[in-house]
């Protein structure tokens, strides 16, 4: 365990120093707001969905992983393999189901509200990758619980999708201009900085597009993936939301707004081929 939190840390520390290189090398939007002030902001959201998931998620999905271990519970644990593959095609399967939770996500209004917070920052960058209400990470939890029983996933497991997932999601939303033949080919695989600047236009069409977190194939796989929009021309932000940045305690307040200021229903998802 010792050798994969230094793996762990490593690749987290590597990827997040080449995702800001980036971004000061490869711009791809100018920003709407102070970058100073929108990455304050984001770091402060990024504080509180830390000590939500320490608080909330971590106690209850790292015991339950312990009991799948324990147990042998779980789709890949009934599997007569090796555990280097029982854990690969643990993490396939987190992966696709973090896609479906993201789909659930834009399809009822009650996570809507919450997902909203998310998606109403008027720029993108790394920071909007932990930018994440506390009661979305805390309606997270049972599904968490959930992916780990059905799909018998272990702590290293676990701790190691965490870790590349959370790597994944500082890349993707980074504000990084990709070469236009290395944004098609990487797309293929992966979720890019373009398929998820897509994800944050005011265009519904471009909203409901580019749901992955990580492997981009469950897009392809769903009709759900969008090469079509200049992620540099696209503009950020939510319809309702755009006269003036959410500040801080605004956003936190969002999901629970009533009367007219009650968040709308999720704009309507166009029909996939
Ligand atoms: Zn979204």
């Amino acid at each position: 365990m010792r050798v994969l939190d230094v793996v762990r840390g490593g690749v987290l520390c590597g990827v997040a120093a080449t995702v800001l290189w980036l971004e000061r090398r490869r711009q791809a939007r100018s920003y709407v707001e102070s970058p100073a002030v929108h990455i304050s902001r984001n770091l402060a959201f990024a504080g509180i969905a830390a000590a939500t998931v320490h608080a909330l998620e971590a106690p209850v999905v790292m015991p339950v992983a312990r009991l799948v271990e324990r147990r042998r519970w779980g789709l890949v644990q009934a599997v007569p393999a090796p555990a280097w593959l029982r854990g690969l095609a643990a993490m396939l399967l987190l992966d696709y189901t973090l896609y479906l939770w993201h789909r659930l996500a834009h399809r009822a209004p009650w996570l809507w509200r919450f997902h909203l917070v998310h998606h109403v920052d008027l720029d993108l960058d790394a920071t909007t990758g932990l930018r994440f209400h506390a009661g979305e990470l805390a309606a997270s939890v049972p599904w968490r619980a959930a992916q780990v029983i059905v799909i018998g996933v272990t702590p290293a497991t676990l701790a190691l999708w965490q870790s590349l997932t959370l790597a994944c999601v500082l890349f993707h939303h980074s504000n990084t201009r990709l070469s236009g033949r290395t944004e098609r080919w990487l797309s293929r695989v992966l979720a890019t900085p373009g398929m998820h600047a897509v994800h944050h236009s005011i265009d519904p069409a471009q909203l409901h597009s580019n749901f992955s977190s990580g492997l981009a194939i469950w897009d392809w796989l769903h009709g759900t993936a969008r090469l079509d929009a200049d992620p540099r021309a696209v503009t950020v932000g939510v319809v309702g939301h755009l006269d003036e940045p959410t500040r801080l305690p605004a956003a936190l307040r969002l999901p629970f707004e009533t009367g007219s200021n009650r968040p709308p229903l999720p704009p309507v998802e166009p029909l996939h081929a």
